[in-house]
């Protein structure tokens, strides 16, 4: 019998994508489920039922944005119903068209791809665009949800180039680099600070939230944009964490100096396989204003790439077994204290 007090996130390892269990009490939540690509997908989903245990049963499946890396898995989960899915909570091409219709007051015409609709796929889905500043309390109110991404304004903005670019076929998929080399904590503190910002309108509508259980906190931040996430979270106050998942898997782009000046928490997960992220300019920006903080870094997967970009670096960082996803259990540190 699970404690009703359990917090637990499981990282399912997703290769370039997100996939995380959060298990608040006896109810499992979904957030993301990597991508659609075969062999990670079956991986994933091997390890997500396994991870399950003998309830096999999501209560709530969030879907942060579009991008396949993101919602890939879940399409096949929710035609193949393998695992059952009670709910789902997603700001689907409908909904974002039906915001604009109404906000605009003209029709856009815009047709999303039927891969996408995942919304008319099964469980019942939220009815309309759930967006910055909404509190959902779920399972009896035990676990709060405030949406801190993305705004009104951007689904208006965002919302025809984002269901246009749905047309286009394929996705683009992990690209290889450059081997990247992370320095050391020290010359983090130095490192340059770049100003080029994401330009993606998928994750620019990309939802961001914190997760509060139990008196624990995570930050979710999706494929946000750092800009959205520093403008919902009120005033200078800094807002701590137990958890913060790094935005678009570690992706320059998507951190600033100001997001992380407002955030603080000893722990920071970024879910990628290092293919194409994370950039060294995000691990820079974390260091530069945590101060004295003692800070881990949390990989989501293990490869040759990214333990060959940690051998010079001296940051804290744990990677998992090859396998067995990274669990971070709340309730146990709890009950540490
Ligand atoms: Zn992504």
């Amino acid at each position: 019998m699970e404690n009703s007090q359990t917090f637990k996130l499981t990282v399912i390892p997703a290769g370039h994508g997100d996939c995380f269990l959060v298990q608040c009490g006896q109810f499992n939540l979904l957030i993301d489920s990597g991508p659609s690509s075969a062999d990670i997908r079956l991986r994933a989903h091997a390890l997500l039922v396994k991870a399950l245990g003998r309830r096999q049963v999501i209560d709530l499946a969030i879907v942060t944005h579009y991008d396949d890396d993101h919602i890939g898995g879940m399409v096949h989960m929710l035609r193949s119903q393998s695992v059952k899915v009670e709910r789902l909570l997603f700001n689907s091409p409908k909904l974002i068209q039906r915001f604009i219709d109404e906000r605009t007051r003209e029709e856009v015409r815009i047709t999303a791809a039927d891969a996408c609709e995942i919304s008319e796929l099964l469980p019942p889905c939220n009815d309309t665009v759930i967006t910055a500043g909404a509190q959902l309390k779920l399972f009896g109110e035990r676990v709060i949800l405030d949406v801190l991404s993305p705004l009104e304004d951007d689904i208006v903005h965002y919302g025809a180039s984002m269901i246009a670019s749905l047309r286009r076929e394929g996705n683009i998929g992990a690209l290889g680099r450059d081997p990247v080399i992370c320095p050391t904590r020290n010359q983090l503190l130095a490192y340059p600070n770049p100003s080029k910002s994401d330009n993606s309108a998928a994750n620019c509508l990309s939802l961001a939230f914190r997760l509060t259980f139990a008196g624990h906190k995570i930050l979710f931040l999706g494929d946000s944009w750092p800009s959205r996430v520093s403008q919902s979270l009120p005033g200078d106050a800094v807002h701590t964490f137990d958890l913060v998942v790094v935005s678009h898997h570690g992706s320059q782009y998507n951190s600033t100096l100001e997001l992380y000046k407002k955030v603080a928490a000893p722990d920071y997960l970024v879910s990628t396989d290092g293919r194409r992220h994370p950039d060294i300019e995000t691990f820079a920006r974390i260091v530069k204003t945590a101060g004295e903080r003692d800070l881990t870094f949390h990989f989501s997967e293990t490869n040759d790439a990214l333990t060959a970009m940690f051998k010079e670096s001296d940051l804290k960082r744990r990677f998992p077994e090859q396998g067995v996803p990274l669990v971070f259990d709340f309730s146990a540190a709890k009950n540490r204290k």
